[in-house]
């Protein structure tokens, strides 16, 4: 399976903000973002021209990085979103919020969405009792995610616990028992990705 191999601190420094793809590290004073807070590259404090099409690709990059997926599985998300009923843009956050490897690191069980993707695959979750190693898995509304039994991951996954103090409304986190229930579908609200999904849209929809 394909994935970005891109350094993530510069992905930060290039959208500047911080994306939250290193985990603990991201929480402290070593978060190359607080540290150089110009783009990378050799022209990253030069002055860069600002068009409506950079506007809308930054927006895309931003979203596209901090669910850490590829341009063509980001791309799918959206063609799913606009076949969808209702506004596209909140269709297509709702639809990355349902990954798997996303609510994993929601429910706090991860310190970030990689070290989530790699929990998924390597099968320490369950979902509504079986085991899914898909990381793209869609959960929905009244999914139970719990941490298999027995599982070697299981210090690793209390320590990520310890550095989330809540969880989004539309889900319920167990940190003693390791389990979390899906309560129903975010709202835009309750998304706090900072991306303006209708610019992706814009971008996408020429
Ligand atoms: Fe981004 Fe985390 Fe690196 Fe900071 S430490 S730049 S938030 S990946």
């Amino acid at each position: 399976m394909a994935r970005n191999l891109e350094p993530r601190c510069k992905q930060c420094r290039r959208e500047g903000l911080k994306l939250f793809l290193k985990g603990e590290r991201c929480l402290t004073e070593k978060c190359a973002v607080e540290r150089r807070s110009y783009p990378p590259g050799e022209h990253g404090r030069g002055r860069i021209k600002q068009s409506e099409y950079l506007l809308q690709l930054r927006e895309k990059q931003k979203a596209r990085r901090y669910y850490g997926l590829l341009e063509k599985q980001f791309r799918g998300y959206y063609e799913k979103a606009a076949r969808r009923s209702g506004i596209t843009g909140e269709n297509l956050l709702r639809l990355l919020e349902a990954r798997l490897d996303n609510v994993v690191t929601r429910l706090g069980f991860a310190s970030s969405r990689a070290q989530a993707r790699q929990l998924v695959r390597h099968g320490h979750f369950h979902v509504n009792g079986r085991r899914v190693n898909i990381p793209s898995y869609q959960i929905k509304p009244e999914d139970v995610i719990a941490v298999r039994s027995g599982s070697s991951a299981e210090q690793l996954i209390r320590d990520a616990t310890d550095l989330t103090a809540s969880v989004p409304g539309w889900m319920q986190a167990d940190h003693e028992g390791l389990t979390g229930t899906i309560l129903r579908w975010p709202e835009r609200e309750e998304i706090d990705t900072q991306v303006q999904e209708s610019l992706i849209v814009e971008l996408y929809s020429k």
